[in-house]
């Protein structure tokens, strides 16, 4: 090494010793007299000085001449700092220069390269690589290696094996369109990128392998939104011979492992909740149960009492902000312009304010006097101080609006601190999704998941009322993981294939292989993939994946860094055996 020590290694035990440091000149301070160095690495900063009187006067002046983020050697004496920094772990001490080397001079950097920088996003991922020099960015980095590391520990301890399955290869449905890789050698032909390795891992299953897993990356060509990278890594997992519950406890033993040892937490074991519950509660499959604020169903309740918005509606329903009768006019009125945004899509907002000193007046008082208001208040189970917030209209898009609107408060009631955690498994997601466009039923969670047997008998009579073997873990409000017990006979996945619209030649020709593979002993089998990243930021504390991602796209897909996508020559598209527009001559 070049070095003798790193920049965040030296303490006051090492006073005295002859060192040398290599890293990059974070910042230079000139005191006239006094010049000091601020030098980076990986592991910390450490101060250098040099002293006019007793340092070679021909060295302070080459130091003076150091820009930020030159990388240099330096070597010198440890001494005790003179002024401590109790901020710093090296900061007791200090290095007396004696020699430095510019190993490599570097152009001004084009933002601050420090904890808060002055670079815009755009800056940053353009030069990602000097990003990734601040501190921030690499702990999150760092997280994210020990995830990893500790996932493996978890899994080899029992008995998975990770295996590599191909990044070429053919379609697998996971809801979005696939990548897709011309083949030089086939011309007309070609690869499809995985949106997951579901087939493969399941193929293994039947190969015998039993419990397999791969820390692995999965593409899928959808529309962009914020947040959303096309290629991503998941922890994929699958296991033979196991019944619901027996991935269930083993993938809480995962999470509660990583709780344990990458953030010294001890996760209370995870509770079931059904899809029919999160959404009639919560209005939503991923709940936010760090807060309470259930909803409560005041459909009969409220209607027929001459409010005609209520009397029409599918469904009325509310929730109880606990201490929110302080809210002003103008907060609540935010908040009714908040779900009447067409992402939202509500037509209004109710309140009823429980006053501190017990009375009660509502938005509708035209049609509810303080005694029915009473009985709302009833319902809820609300104290004085509490705000009652009301929506109605068709059940399932009004449902979805107060989910908004409770995921809202919640954080304006500080009740979604990041540093609390509260994790459950939602069960019994239905199988089947209608496709209003489609004008047909898709797979809910991808086409491999089994029915629940009880449930079998309505997949001809009222197949969107079947529910499946499927599984969400779902913490602080965000799905971190899915999964199911799948079809293992080609009689089941054949139906399926036929209820999600395939035809029978469709179904052979992309999946023949998989249905072929069941009818030589495949056993009973689920699994479950983990989004990785996802589960990196939520970790971090951090609401965007892409700090846990060393080289990431952004929201428009684009790599600026490297310029991608971007064009290929007229000869390489020739050779893919892709059609060239010629230019006119
Ligand atoms: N392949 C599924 C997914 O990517 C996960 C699973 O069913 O194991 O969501």
């Amino acid at each position: 090494m070049l070095r003798t020590h790193t920049c965040g290694e030296l303490r006051i035990k090492d006073v005295q010793q002859q060192v040398t440091l290599t890293g990059w000149v974070q910042r230079l301070r000139d005191k006239g007299s006094l010049v000091w160095v601020d030098l980076r690495d990986r592991y910390g900063i450490t101060q250098l000085f040099l002293e006019e009187g007793k340092s070679d006067p021909k060295l302070i002046e080459a130091v003076r001449q150091l820009g930020r983020e030159f990388v240099v050697k330096a070597t010198g004496k440890v001494v005790e700092r003179q002024s401590k920094n109790d901020k710093m772990p090296t900061g007791d001490i200090e290095i007396r220069v004696e020699t430095l080397e510019v190993l490599n001079p570097s152009k001004l950097p084009p933002f601050t390269i420090e904890e808060d920088t002055d670079g815009g996003d755009d800056l940053r991922m353009k030069y990602r690589y000097l990003d990734l020099r601040r501190t921030p960015v690499r702990e999150s980095l760092q997280l994210r290696h020990k995830m990893a590391q500790q996932t493996r520990t978890y899994l080899d301890s029992l008995n998975f094996i990770e295996v590599e399955t191909p990044v070429l290869i053919k379609s697998t449905p996971e809801g979005a369109r696939d990548f897709v890789v011309p083949s030089r050698i086939n011309h007309g032909e070609f690869y499809a990128l995985p949106q997951s390795p579901q087939t493969f891992k399941q193929l293994l299953m039947v190969s015998g392998f039993d419990r397999y897993y791969q820390i692995v990356k999965c593409f899928r060509d959808e529309d962009l939104r914020a947040d959303r990278q096309p290629e991503f890594t998941q922890i994929d997992c699958e296991m033979a011979f196991v019944t619901r519950e027996d991935i269930l406890s083993t993938f809480e033993g995962l999470i509660r492992h990583l709780f344990r040892t990458v953030k010294g937490i001890d996760l209370p074991s995870l509770p079931h909740m059904t899809y029919a519950d999160a959404m009639a509660n919560y209005g939503s499959d991923k709940p936010d149960t760090r807060f309470g604020m259930k909803f409560t169903d005041l459909t009969s309740l409220v209607q027929g009492k001459g409010f005609q918005v209520f009397d029409g509606a599918e469904l009325v329903v509310g929730i109880c902000a606990t201490g929110a009768a302080t809210y002003t006019r103008k907060q609540i009125d935010e908040l009714t312009e908040y779900v009447k945004r067409p992402q939202i899509g509500a037509k209004g907002l109710v309140w009823a304010r429980y006053e501190a000193g017990g009375s009660l007046k509502s938005s509708v008082d035209k049609f509810y006097n303080e005694q029915e208001l009473k009985k709302w208040a009833e319902a809820f189970n609300a104290q004085p101080g509490d705000l009652i917030l009301v929506l109605a209209g068709p059940a399932d898009s009004t449902r979805k609006a107060l989910s908004e609107l409770r995921l809202l408060l919640g954080t304006q009631l500080g009740l979604r601190d990041k540093n609390t955690f509260s994790a459950l498994w939602v069960i019994d997601f239905p199988l089947l999704e209608w496709d209003s466009e489609a004008n047909r039923f898709n797979a809910m969670h991808h086409p491999f998941t089994s029915p629940k047997r009880e449930d079998l008998h309505l997949l001809d009579s009222d197949p969107g009322k079947v529910r499946a073997n499927a599984y969400d873990m779902v913490i602080n409000g965000t799905e971190v993981g899915g999964g199911s017990i799948r079809i293992h006979d080609r009689p089941t996945q054949q139906l399926m294939f036929k209820k999600l619209g395939f035809t029978d030649e469709e179904a052979k020709k992309q999946f023949g292989f998989l249905m072929e593979a069941f009818e030589f002993g495949a056993p009973p089998h689920g699994g479950i993939a983990f989004g990785f990243d996802r589960l990196c930021s939520l970790f971090g504390g951090v609401d965007s994946i892409r700090d846990f991602i060393a080289f990431p796209k952004n929201n428009a897909g684009r790599d600026t860094m490297i310029d991608t996508p971007s064009t290929i020559s007229p000869d390489q598209l020739r050779e893919l055996g892709i059609a060239v527009v010629e230019e006119k001559k």
